[in-house]
């Protein structure tokens, strides 16, 4: 990473530098360089946003990553349109980050940028329309149509026009032959109108004037005026009661929002009247979009074993980077969170808290909110550009000093952190698959935290073992909290075996007794339920019973699951959908059943078996929109919910303190993950979702339906023992060589003709056979699915010796052969995926 970075001087002056090496969002593995015209010399910085042509008709935002003095070699570098901040919107260490995450995770600079900067703060570009000046309809040569003509007129009332506004004067939707005619007319010229994305939300607000606030006569002498004019006065009285001015003089400054104060029916043309009488007047103001709460508690006194955690953490962090806390489930990591955040933020430095996904942790997100306030930010996924950008520049501008955020909040600019916090750090959503940068949230937040001089906190109840590893090799601290707080159990387990029973259907075994029994006695105490179903391998279809036909996605190898709710059939890779058939497009049978066991089977079964309870559903389905995971848990916390039924998504911290059973749908799904961490990840997924259960006073209880109730695996989560099923698995993955005792990169080779595909795979793996580096190559086999998107797919997998530079010495030469094999003309179209520590 150094040596990578050496070149880069950011402390250079401009003076004598006539060029600029620009981050464009592109993927091609450079910077471009510019020339600096003069007039901008003066201001330019390093981070910058400027505007620059690329290509021929091109305009891009880019970021000035460099300046100097070297024209490039191999073209002519074309002006700086033009400089967009005043103060750069990125800092040289984001940039250095992005150098460094390009690097490791073998992708473009360019596209580190893409994914890093908010699009709000990229240029939109769009085409508009405006009359050509030197156009005369008297003197024109030309005849002009009625619909030409009518484009004409409305110009004369609005200068420029969009391709969408025309389409909405001549009510058609092809209107560039209009356009085009116009143009060879020479009546309009188009132009590509280049503007910020981000819009500020302003407001119009209404304030006294300087005179009438400063003096009780005045404002007396106004009320006289507007007696007997019943809707002026309405208008002052309601004003005042808002803003006592003279109690409050500041108050006034401030003002009140226009359509605030019209929102009772006074009248808008009172109100001007007003404002040209001198009493009221009106200003604009930009208002945040993200709401600055206040806080309203303080943090917690720690428990003693939370005190002790605490000063541990902190006593390691003298000597090391990072630690890693492992504490139980409920054994109140939040709350040692908050203690250090605060110190942290006393000592004027940053904080980033990392979290899997904030859409299913809203919980613990109000839970700061409550005690940092205003002060902190939220990095949402399903922010607005417009919000994102503000969380960005709140970040800049110092008022956030502490974020919480998914994954991409890595990105945002901060300058001074000082602790970098990863909650659940086992949880496999903070790697991103798609698009590149493929990071790893937590390792690059560790990469982020070197370069701050920072430290990194990693916490977890379940481990992932790369940081376990990690922590037994002296390499992270390591601090363990093994009891829940205040007086909270942990949960009992109970297996129900279903292995007697042959049938399919689980909830007509006689073995669910187990379950029917344990959630019935939850509910006649009024407590709560959990049923948790692996989404994994599980998706509902659509089969004949006839012919054995299911429906297949037409763009990939894989079946297509049922959604009930909306009687379709959708392919979970592309998006592709149908509606179920009336009967077998195979053998023309009408007997269609579902198969598999989806979330919403399983509800509606267990509202046959509990009537009276109230059923709730937490899956992709149900929480697709942006407040349906909220309005769920909002449900379940009121009690309005007694069993709620869900995915992946029930398992991530939820704390509620009536929920006294959770059920393991069927256990054994959660054993089948496809590669080498499906014990660890088997282990973390029951632990997790277990977890959920008797937070407070009253036990937890936990089933979990398996087929094999004997699987060892079972056995160490029941009892805890975390440590020896690491001990075990660690002996198996140094055997057969998987990380984290090697480096592990995947490559997937992709194209539309399977035959070009192999082909291709295997002209790599005889490349890649010549590298000198400590290595084993796995494949070239077909994906795991074969096609998707319509495209054929060949996985192979690197193993490389964790010593020395091998996988630097790998990447170097890996980058040479894909350039090569990328030139032959019949790879042309052949797309390498490659992903470094695919998880
Ligand atoms: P974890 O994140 O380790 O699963 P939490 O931080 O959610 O645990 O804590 C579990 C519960 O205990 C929460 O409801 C939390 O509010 C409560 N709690 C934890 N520590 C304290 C404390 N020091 N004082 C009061 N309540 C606490
Ligand atoms: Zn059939
Ligand atoms: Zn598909």
């Amino acid at each position: 990473v150094e040596s990578l970075f050496a070149e880069q001087d950011f402390l250079e002056k401009n003076s004598g530098n006539n060029f600029a090496d620009i981050i464009l969002p592109v993927p091609i593995p450079r910077m471009f360089t510019y020339q600096i015209p003069p007039l901008l010399k003066p201001q330019i910085q390093i981070g910058q946003r400027v505007i620059v042509q690329f290509g021929k008709k091109k305009v891009l935002t880019g970021i000035v990553g460099k300046v100097h003095n070297k024209p490039p070699q191999a073209y002519e570098a074309k002006p700086i349109l033009d400089i967009l901040d005043d103060q750069p919107s990125v800092n040289p260490l984001q940039i250095r980050f992005w150098v460094w995450m390009a690097a490791y995770y073998f992708c473009h600079i360019g596209e580190v940028m893409f994914a890093a900067l908010p699009s709000g703060l990229r240029l939109s570009s769009e085409s508009k329309i405006q009359l050509n000046p030197n156009f005369d309809t008297e003197t024109s040569k030309y005849p002009l149509d009625v619909r030409e003509e009518k484009i004409l007129e409305a110009l004369e009332h609005k200068p420029e026009l969009s391709y969408e506004d025309c389409e909405k004067i001549l009510g058609v939707k092809t209107i560039h032959p209009i356009l085009k005619s116009l143009v060879a007319k020479e009546a309009i010229l188009i132009f590509e109108k280049v503007q910020e994305k981000y819009t500020p939300k302003v407001e119009t607000r209404i304030r006294l004037t300087k005179e009438i606030s400063e003096s009780k006569s005045a404002l007396e002498a106004v009320f006289e005026g507007v007696a007997g004019k019943p809707k002026q006065e309405s208008i002052l009285l309601k004003f005042l009661r808002d803003v006592p001015v003279f109690q409050k003089p500041k108050l006034n400054e401030k003002g009140v929002d226009k359509a605030t104060l019209l929102e009772e029916g006074d009248s808008e043309s009172s109100l001007k009247t007003l404002i040209k009488n001198g009493v009221f007047e009106s200003f604009k103001h930009v208002v945040n979009r993200i709401d600055d709460e206040k806080a309203v508690r303080e943090a917690y006194e720690l428990s003693s074993s939370q005190a002790t955690a605490f000063e541990e953490i902190k006593t390691h962090f003298e000597s090391k980077q990072s630690v890693l806390l492992h504490g139980v489930t409920g054994s109140g990591k939040t709350e040692i969170y908050i203690k250090l955040i605060q110190e942290v933020m006393e000592s004027g430095s940053q904080v980033l808290l990392l979290l899997p996904e904030i859409a299913l942790t809203t919980q613990i997100v109000s839970r700061l909110k409550k005690v940092f306030g205003s002060q902190m930010g939220v990095y949402h996924s399903k922010y607005s550009d417009n919000e994102r950008v503000e969380v960005w520049n709140g970040v800049l501008s110092g008022r956030f000093s502490f974020v919480v955020g998914v994954r991409s909040s890595i990105f945002l600019p901060f300058d001074s952190l000082g602790l970098l916090i990863v909650d659940e750090e086992h949880e496999p959503s903070y790697k991103q698959f798609d698009p590149a940068p493929r990071f790893h949230a937590r390792d690059a937040a560790t990469m982020l935290a070197y370069f701050h001089q920072a430290r990194t906190l990693l916490g977890s109840a379940t481990p992932s073992f790369e940081s376990y590893f990690n922590a037994t090799q002296g390499k992270y601290g390591y601090v363990e909290i093994n009891h829940r707080f205040g007086d909270a159990r942990m949960p009992e387990y109970h297996l129900a075996d279903l292995s007697a029973d042959r049938k399919k259907n689980l909830l007509k075994l006689d073995s669910t007794r187990m379950m029917r029994e344990k959630i019935q006695a939850a509910l006649d105490k009024q407590q709560q339920v959990l049923i948790f179903q692996n989404r994994r391998g599980y998706s509902p279809y659509i089969q004949c019973e006839d012919c054995g036909w299911t429906g297949q996605c037409v763009q990939c190898d894989v079946s297509l699951t049922y959604h009930q709710f909306a009687e379709e059939m959708r392919c979970h890779y592309c998006g592709y959908k149908e509606k179920v058939p009336q009967s077998c497009p195979a053998c023309g049978s009408t007997q269609l059943t579902t198969m598999g066991m989806g979330t919403e089977r399983i509800e509606e079964c267990l509202s046959l078996l509990f009537p009276e309870a109230r059923m709730g559903r937490m899956d992709l389905d149900t929480t697709r929109n942006k407040y349906g995971y909220q309005r769920l848990l909002d449900e379940f916390g009121a009690g309005q919910i007694d069993i709620l039924v869900g995915t992946q998504m029930i398992t991530k911290g939820l704390d509620f303190g009536k929920v006294t059973v959770v059920g393991i749908w069927d256990g054994d799904r959660i054993l089948n993950f496809p590669d080498f961490r499906a014990g660890e990840r088997a282990y973390q997924q029951i632990t997790q979702v277990a977890g959920r259960a008797g937070r407070r006073d009253i036990k937890g209880q936990v089933v979990i339906q398996s087929r094999n109730p004997d699987n060892e695996l079972f056995e160490k989560v029941i009892r805890g023992e975390y440590y020896e099923f690491f001990r075990q698995e660690m002996f198996d993955r140094k055997k057969f060589y998987y990380p984290p005792y090697v480096k592990l990169v995947k490559i997937t080779t992709r194209h539309a003709d399977f035959k070009v595909a192999e082909k291709a795979a295997h002209a790599l793996h005889r490349e890649m056979a010549t590298i000198q580096a400590k290595k084993i190559v796995l494949g070239p086999e077909k994906g795991i699915i074969a096609r998707i998107k319509n495209q054929y797919q060949y996985e192979s997998m690197i193993k490389l010796d964790r010593g020395g530079n091998t996988l630097a010495i790998f990447k170097e030469n890996l980058a040479k052969i894909l350039e090569e094999l990328q030139s032959r003309p019949e790879f042309r179209s052949v797309r390498w995926v490659v992903d470094v520590d695919p998880s």
